[in-house]
């Protein structure tokens, strides 16, 4: 494995192996890409199986679906319950050890991208990476009028709100950061932004499968937050939290990265965040799985939400470690798998506690619930923690 965390299939033989002789599926109970599309070639079994005649010359990887190879959100659910890595002693849990359909879909896009052969929604994001910084292909200046105009100074930068790559492009978490930012100020903690400054984390080229691009990346930020003397990053999304930690190795020692959830508990723990008015709504919190299963936070969020005066807080049936994709991982923004319906089912599981509200702690949770819940035609609110918070001060 190289310092960013890539592997081939060669070096993933030995966990394929173990996959491809016990074949018990019993990963598959909860795969949301596999409860979707009910097609076992796109379950943590079926990939693995895929990958391993792949890597034996059986089956050609160009010839592999796209719907196999992007079905994957990443979830890490198959990587926390596979009945293999579960065998394995605390101390070997390696990354590359554990069986997991997110790995064998990031190796198998990597080759896609090496070939030149993703789908077109994949190449223009990525294109659009490349030269304006963002997925979406609009101008850095954007970023540093909205910084600007929020009046949070970009030239101390001890900490910093890393607001990532769908800020403030995506109008939900524009709402989503704007609030926070509210929040941090109101705590009176002192914090920069950097607008276009900061880059993409690298998890969507990560996800997507453009290896160079994301070394790129975290070379990049790698360099600025050396040079800005950063101490504290403080993340809106858990894709980017969960990408700083597994692969930013320079970085980790002198810089303590937080999710904003974590932050904002302990602003509202020391009250330096007071609450003034209730919020009498029943509210379910879904688990992003960047911050849940892949990172264990779990705590914090409801902890904010249980603070809240008037908040009735229910909970789905798949919560915590066990909770259900929003399907908002992996590539799922640009390139969407004809028919996965994860969002929808996960709005529906929502739906069923209760709820008039859906509390999530991620900006991409926030897009995907909010689609959902409109499609299904549902009356439910979807917001964010932040959001929550910032009505009750
Ligand atoms: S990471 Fe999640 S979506 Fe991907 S194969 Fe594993 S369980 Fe399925
Ligand atoms: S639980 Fe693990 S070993 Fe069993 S089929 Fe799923 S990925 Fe393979």
């Amino acid at each position: 494995m190289n310092k960013y965390g890539y592997i081939t299939l060669k070096d993933y033989e030995r966990a394929l192996l173990s996959c491809v002789v016990c074949h018990c599926g019993l990963c598959a109970a909860n795969c949301p890409a596999y409860i979707s599309l009910r097609d076992e070639a796109v379950s943590p079994r079926g990939l693995a199986h895929i990958a391993f005649n792949a890597l034996k010359g059986k089956i050609d990887p160009s010839e592999i679906p796209d719907k196999v190879i992007y079905a994957c959100t990443g979830c890490g659910w198959c990587e926390w319950d596979c009945s293999q890595n579960r065998l394995l002693p605390e101390n070997l849990r390696r990354r590359s050890l554990l069986i997991s359909g997110a790995t064998i879909t990031e190796i198998l896009r990597s080759m896609k991208v090496e070939k030149g052969e993703v789908p077109e929604q994949v190449a223009e994001a990525l294109n659009n990476l490349v030269k304006y910084g963002n997925p979406f292909g609009k101008p850095a200046k954007i970023k540093d009028d909205w910084v600007a105009s929020l009046g949070v100074q970009t030239n101390h930068a001890d900490v910093i709100l890393y607001v990532g790559s769908l800020v403030p492009y995506d109008e939900l978490a524009t709402k989503m950061a704007e609030a926070l930012v509210n929040l941090l100020k109101r705590a009176g903690l002192k914090f920069s932004m950097l607008g276009s400054i900061e880059r993409d984390s690298g998890a969507f080229a990560r996800a997507m499968g453009e290896e160079g691009l994301f070394m790129e990346l975290v070379d990049s930020n790698t360099e600025t937050f050396k040079k800005y003397g950063v101490k504290r990053i403080i993340c809106l999304s858990p894709h980017d939290y969960d990408v700083f930690l597994r692969y930013y190795d320079d970085i980790k020692k002198d810089i303590e990265i937080k999710h904003y959830t974590q932050v904002l508990w302990e602003l509202m723990e020391n009250n330096k965040i007071k609450l003034k008015r209730s919020y009498q709504k029943k509210v379910t919190y879904h688990d992003p799985c960047y911050l849940g299963r892949r990172n264990n936070i779990f705590d914090e969020p409801r902890n904010i939400l249980k603070k809240i005066p008037g908040l009735d807080l229910v909970e789905m049936k798949l919560t915590r470690e066990e909770a259900f994709c929003c399907g908002g991982g992996g590539t799922s923004l640009f390139y969407r798998v004809p028919e996965i319906d994860i969002d929808l089912r996960r709005a529906e599981q929502a739906k069923e506690t209760g709820a008039e509200v859906i509390a999530v702690a991620c900006p991409i949770c926030l897009r995907m619930l909010n689609d959902a819940v409109k499609s299904k035609s549902y009356e439910m609110e979807v917001t964010d923690i932040a959001q929550i918070v910032n009505e009750v001060i």
